[in-house]
């Protein structure tokens, strides 16, 4: 039962290219029924990823797979051309087998979508965080979601403590000052501190929680928090000197610094808001490198004018990508500083782009030969998620 449960749940539809023990040779025709359609929704890279070959989650270079799909008579279609019915994603999802997503320039799979995709068997997300998928829907279409777990996760630790920094030492209006040609030290100073002694929580102490927690401690905060459903293994959290807090309002409370590392779902979307922010510390810092819809936008941005907040800083927001009007895009504390936004780049630098692509292919490769899928990578399973990380079920 087992085998055939494995065969439905990876195996590819495709008939094997083979003849007489002999592999077919490749063929681009796109009609021949060995091969399925492929539909990717990437970002344009315009002139960078012409230039830059490395940028390969970008429509331009297209994950470094086209040759190898249409090898294996695959077809491969690659848009950023996502919004609405008449869209290339939209059109093209119709009899895709197979849907590749990014988190940058998310293609939202939608329940509406789903029914409109009798094929769909695969949905990949190229980097980590699958939020843009309804996931729901997609368990009672038995239709599978993996991501490249891990592939990202260490960039956006590194961006995370970067971006404490900058809002805690007062960083981007020191910059912009220079930049106008001005020099006014207390200026800046007035609202610069050091990140040594402070109070510093994350929200989510999975694999980018926990590798922010490790780069935290040589910092000599006062404590390290952290909340989370799932607990740390004891020895983890003795290993970075992190104190789990049970209760949300109280953990907030004692932060100086909230870090946000958490998956999009039900139990995180509009988490952070007014009524939660009232129980911050007055004046605390908080970053947000998950999701933008973890965090209520308008009640962010009335937290830092009011002065509740002294600094937000991330990469992610909630519609992407974001308007020119978006708050974040302009907010600032009541020092006028205080904003650390930036686009969602934190987990595709060249590094990351690398690691996606080629664990993006290798998911590809497993579900054409029918091989085992990494277990981590596997966030929708035939019918049931086989995370933990996307609430309690
Ligand atoms: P992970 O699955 O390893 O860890 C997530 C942790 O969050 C888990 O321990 C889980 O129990 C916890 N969690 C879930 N719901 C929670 C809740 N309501 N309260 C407290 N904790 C909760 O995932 P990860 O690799 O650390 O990634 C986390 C998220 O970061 C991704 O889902 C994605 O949304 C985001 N991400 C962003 C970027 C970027 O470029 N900005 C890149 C990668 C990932």
């Amino acid at each position: 039962a087992s085998a055939s449960a494995f065969k439905r749940n990876f195996a590819s539809s495709a008939k094997p290219r083979m003849l007489n023990g002999r592999t077919l040779a490749p063929t681009i025709n796109h009609n021949n029924s060995a091969g399925m359609k492929i539909l990717a929704v990437l970002y344009k890279g315009g002139d960078a990823a012409k230039q830059e070959p490395r940028l390969l989650g970008t429509v331009e270079n297209q994950l470094g797979i086209r040759e190898w799909l249409e090898s294996q008579g695959h077809e491969y279609i690659v848009t950023d051309d996502k919004e609405g019915p008449n869209s290339v994603f939209q059109r093209e999802l119709k009899d895709a087998e197979v849907l590749i997503t990014t988190p940058f320039h998310p293609g939202y799979l939608t329940r509406d979508l789903i029914a409109k995709a009798p094929n769909l068997k695969l949905c990949v997300t190229a980097g980590v965080g699958s939020d843009h998928i309804d996931l729901n829907a997609a368990v009672e279409r038995k239709i599978q979601v993996l991501e490249v777990t891990g592939s990202n996760v260490t960039s956006v630790a590194e961006h995370v403590v970067m971006s404490i920094l900058l809002l805690v030492r007062n960083f981007v209006p020191a910059h912009e000052m220079i930049e106008r040609g001005d020099w006014q030290v207390s200026e800046v100073a007035r609202n610069a501190y050091d990140l040594e002694g402070k109070v510093i929580g994350t929200l989510g102490a999975g694999r980018i929680g926990y590798r922010v927690l490790e780069r935290l401690q040589p910092f000599n905060p006062k404590e390290l928090l952290y909340y989370d459903y799932n607990p740390l293994p004891e020895e983890a959290a003795k290993k970075v000197g992190a104190r789990r807090v049970e209760d949300l309002k109280e953990f907030v409370s004692q932060l100086d610094v909230l870090t946000v590392n958490a998956p999009l779902h039900e139990g995180t979307r509009n988490l952070i808001n007014a009524d939660l922010l009232k129980h911050f510390k007055k004046g605390a810092w908080l970053v947000n490198t998950a999701r933008g819809a973890i965090c209520n936008a308008e009640d962010v941005a009335a937290a830092l004018k009011s002065g509740q907040l002294n600094g937000y800083a991330g990469d992610v927001w909630n519609v992407q990508p974001a308007p020119k009007e978006h708050p974040w895009r302009y907010m600032k504390n009541t020092l006028g500083g205080g904003n650390g936004m930036v686009p969602h780049y934190s987990g595709t630098t060249l590094d990351a782009q690398a690691r996606y692509a080629a664990g993006t292919k290798q998911i590809l490769e497993n579900y054409f030969q029918g091989k085992p899928q990494e277990p981590a990578n596997i966030i929708v399973g035939l019918g049931k998620y086989e995370t933990k990380s996307y609430g309690k079920r």
